[in-house]
């Protein structure tokens, strides 16, 4: 047995000592400047020591045991439970006022209890002799120990005390905690310690008690401590606040009584725009406060000084560069008595009022234009109702739709679209007053709130400013782009008391405009909603109407004016519905255009256009031309001249039989591309006539760019020429000007024998009209053919 002793000793000494050695470090490198975790740290080490002194007492030869318990394994625990006595002090400094020489005096004073006893006693007053029970050693204890034993009840009370009011002081749930926590360990450890030395100064003589068992309550000591750690007392609260102080992006100042600075953290230097703390010192707050505010805030300051509570108390500053910043100040009195401070956390909100500021902007305006959006409308009209009920007045609401918005949008591409909008957004914006609302709906389409109108008239005539804008070109890439604008109008308490309702309606109203060729204004009456209620029927059956062989082609004859003789015909669709009855192109073109479905109706037209005319080829009726219609959207795709050549190469018609109706508005807007396509098809052989002359945008240049063979007066003006003076001189001088320009003139919609006798005498090549005949089915026709 002895000769495993030594080895077994290191083994159960060793253990604890390494353990609580590395736990006197791990606690040190925690934090190592802390007073707190420098005692803790101590503390064990200390113990750590007293068990080494323990071990070397078992070692060494019997005469030396008494002498090292004495002098160094008693009084080194002593010292370490003195230590943790002045620890817990520390920890516990916020609730109680002593003074760290007080708590010092007061945590070592057993230490010094017991090193003036065994100066004054010596060493016999604690032990007499040394007991040696098996492989162990230890001194004899007398009476005397008690006063050990009373030293160490007094630590322990101290320590369990001191937790205790802590933690019944503490005003958070995390310091409750930790001082739970705290005193746990104490209680544990104090608790193992005594009794064990309870154990050992009673039965010492009867029974052998290991003394190492005070080692073990170091042991736990050490673990209890570790654990408390968790609960961060050691880099103490104080730290936290600290840290935060110094690291915090937000500013805080300490402010005297005259609103000097007395202290700055680095987020408060950085703030006012200085290096470092120095420089701010005794510099007045209110120097950087914006002059408009000055005033207040130091009567504000004197007023509730020292009482200073100030929450989120919003103010301009400029900081040492001249910048503006605007501030959130919130106040708190930090010291008593007569020489109060203040101390002040500031945030700079200067960024995030400007993102809120942008965040509201651009969830009430459009980006593009910069005017209001279609939600900040909708909540303007919302309140001019509510404003207007009570007032009496008519409010208005306009919405404009632009006409041929999208034909810039696809020939020019969406950049230059977006540049016509800014333009439109521009002009409308300088025809209505400032107490009107205009903005965007969203696409092509804008809106005007006319709040407060007295009259009917006054809504009437901004409808027709608004409408005078759309006659003037916008010139993008060098071309001029005639939109034009269709214009709804609704009328509260007329038509509808609700914000909805009130654009729904002005939305019926524009698309009646629209719907009647667009380019004007149209206010909003019931009889409208049927209209839409048919358009929605009739875009429903038109999307079947092509695979339905509902389409037919009349045929209107033309007649030469000089000779009387029947020389033509305008192919003119119908649309025979099983659903809706006979529909006439008026009704659905637009409709078909805006749909998209006039390509495939129109490629029909011309197929079933070339057929027929081929009959009439082979039949051998020689002179005459068949002419068919065209609308924009067809006119502009890209393979159109293709598609024609095909249809008049696999129908056999001779191309110089075939003449296409153009419109004004088809080529002004596009002039390049449009003026290539009819060299393209003129090329072919086919004719080019200008339809419904007179009623676009009629340039003569134009005209003069391009290879039209023929224009068609429109029939507003044949109709207008014995009802006015100027009617007939307008005729008068379509046909001298075509004539001039080499061009046929054909008259539309010549009705009664006067206007055919006037068209001959003003030289007019050929007409059309009721007064021959209307759009004949092609039996009809055929019949007409035959007998003539
Ligand atoms: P448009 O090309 O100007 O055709 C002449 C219109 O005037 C025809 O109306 C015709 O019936 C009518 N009309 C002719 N003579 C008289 C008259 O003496 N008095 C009156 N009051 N009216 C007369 P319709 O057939 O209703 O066609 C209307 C418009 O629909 C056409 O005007 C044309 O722009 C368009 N359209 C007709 N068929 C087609 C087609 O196949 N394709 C395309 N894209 N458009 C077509
Ligand atoms: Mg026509
Ligand atoms: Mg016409």
């Amino acid at each position: 047995m002895s000769d495993y002793q030594p080895v077994l000793l290191l083994f159960i000494f060793m253990l604890p000592v390494l353990y609580m050695m590395d736990t006197s470090l791990v606690i040190l490198r925690r934090n190592p400047t802390h007073i707190e975790n420098r005692l803790a740290s101590l503390t064990t080490a200390l113990l750590a020591l007293m068990i080494i002194c323990q071990y070397i007492q078992q070692l060494l030869p019997m005469e030396h045991t008494l002498l090292i318990s004495v002098y160094l394994v008693y009084p080194i625990s002593l010292a370490a439970a003195c230590l943790s006595v002045l620890l817990h002090f520390r920890v516990t400094s916020s609730f109680h006022r002593m003074s760290m020489a007080l708590c010092s005096v007061l945590s070592f004073s057993p230490l010094s209890i017991y090193l003036l006893l065994l100066l004054f006693k010596g060493p016999s007053f604690y032990f007499i002799g040394i007991r040696v029970e098996g492989p162990w050693k230890q001194p004899d204890y007398v009476t005397g120990f008690f006063v050990v034993i009373v030293l160490f009840l007094f630590i322990s009370i101290c320590n369990i005390g001191l937790c205790l009011a802590a933690r019944k002081r503490s005003t958070t749930v995390l310091l409750r905690k930790r001082y739970t926590v705290l005193f746990k360990a104490n209680l544990y450890y104090h608790f193992a310690t005594f009794f064990v030395l309870l154990l050992i100064a009673m039965l010492s003589s009867y029974i052998y008690i290991d003394v190492s068992f005070v080692g073990i309550a170091s042991v736990i000591w050490s673990f209890s401590i570790r654990h408390f750690m968790k609960y961060d007392v050691l880099p103490s609260v104080k730290k936290k606040f600290e840290l935060l102080y110094h690291l915090s992006p937000t500013a805080i100042l300490m402010l005297d009584r005259h609103m000097l600075l007395k202290e700055a953290n680095p987020g408060a230097v950085r703030l006012l725009g200085y290096q470092n703390e120095a420089e701010l010192k005794n510099k007045a707050l209110l120097d950087f406060i914006v002059e408009a505010d000055r005033l207040n805030v130091k009567n504000d300051y004197v007023a509730t000084f020292p009482l200073q509570k100030w929450r989120n108390y919003e103010v301009s500053i400029r900081n040492r560069g001249g910048k503006q910043r605007l501030i959130l100040m919130d106040t708190e009195r930090i010291t008593e008595g007569e020489e109060g401070f203040v101390l002040a956390v500031i945030r700079d909100i200067t960024q995030q009022k400007e993102e809120e500021r942008l965040i509201h902007f651009l969830a009430h305006h459009d980006t593009l234009t910069n005017l209001p959006n279609r939600y900040h409308f909708t909540k303007e009209l919302e309140n001019s109702l509510l404003a207007v009920r009570e007032k009496k007045s008519l409010l208005g609401v306009m919405l404009i739709d632009l006409d041929r918005f999208k034909l810039i949008n696809d020939t020019l591409g969406h950049q230059y679209g977006d540049e016509a909008l800014v333009e439109v957004a521009k002009r409308l914006l300088n025809s209505v007053s400032k107490s009107h609302l205009l903005a965007r709906l969203g696409g092509d389409e804008f809106i005007i709130l006319i709040k407060d109108a007295s009259e009917y008239d006054e809504i009437v005539s901004l409808a027709e400013n608004i409408h005078q804008i759309f006659q003037l070109p916008i010139t993008l890439q060098g071309q001029d782009f005639y939109l034009g604008g269709s214009i709804g109008i609704s009328v509260h308490p007329f038509d509808d008391d609700t914000p909805n309702g009130l654009i729904k309606r002005a939305d019926i109203a524009m698309y009646n405009a629209k719907h009647s060729g667009g380019n004007q204004y149209r206010l909003y009456t019931d009889e409208m909603i049927a209209l839409v209620q048919r358009d929605v029927r009739l875009e429903k059956n038109l999307r079947k109407a092509l695979e339905l062989g509902e389409f037919v082609l009349y045929y209107q004859p033309q007649v030469d004016l000089a000779s009387g003789r029947l020389i033509g015909a305008e192919a003119l669709i119908r649309w025979n519905s099983a659903e809706l009855g006979m529909v006439q192109p008026g009704e659905f073109i637009t409709l078909a255009e805006q749909t998209g479905l006039i390509n495939e109706i129109g490629q029909w037209v011309i197929a079933e256009a070339c057929e027929q005319g081929r009959l009439w080829q082979e039949r051998g009726w020689n002179d005459f031309m068949l002419s068919v219609n065209v609308s924009s959207r067809q006119f502009m795709q890209p393979d159109f001249v293709n598609k024609v050549e095909e249809t008049l190469r696999s129908s056999g018609l001779e191309p110089g039989r075939l003449c296409l109706e153009i419109t004004e508005s088809m080529v002004v807007n596009n002039l390049n591309v449009a003026r290539k396509m009819l060299d393209e098809l003129v090329a072919l052989g086919i004719h080019i006539a200008i339809d419904d002359f007179g009623t676009g945008y009629s340039s003569l240049s134009v005209l003069r760019q391009l290879p039209i063979a023929i224009i068609k007066i429109d029939r507003s003006f044949i109709m207008d020429m014995n009802a006015y003076e100027s009617g007939l001189s307008i005729v008068k001088t379509i046909v001298s000007m075509g004539h001039d320009l080499q061009k046929q003139v054909v008259a539309e919609g010549v009705e009664t024998l006067d206007q055919l006798e006037q068209l001959k005498q003003l030289g007019c090549d050929k007409a059309q009209g009721y007064y021959y005949h209307k759009p004949l089915p092609l039996q009809e026709f055929n019949k007409l053919l035959i007998d003539r």
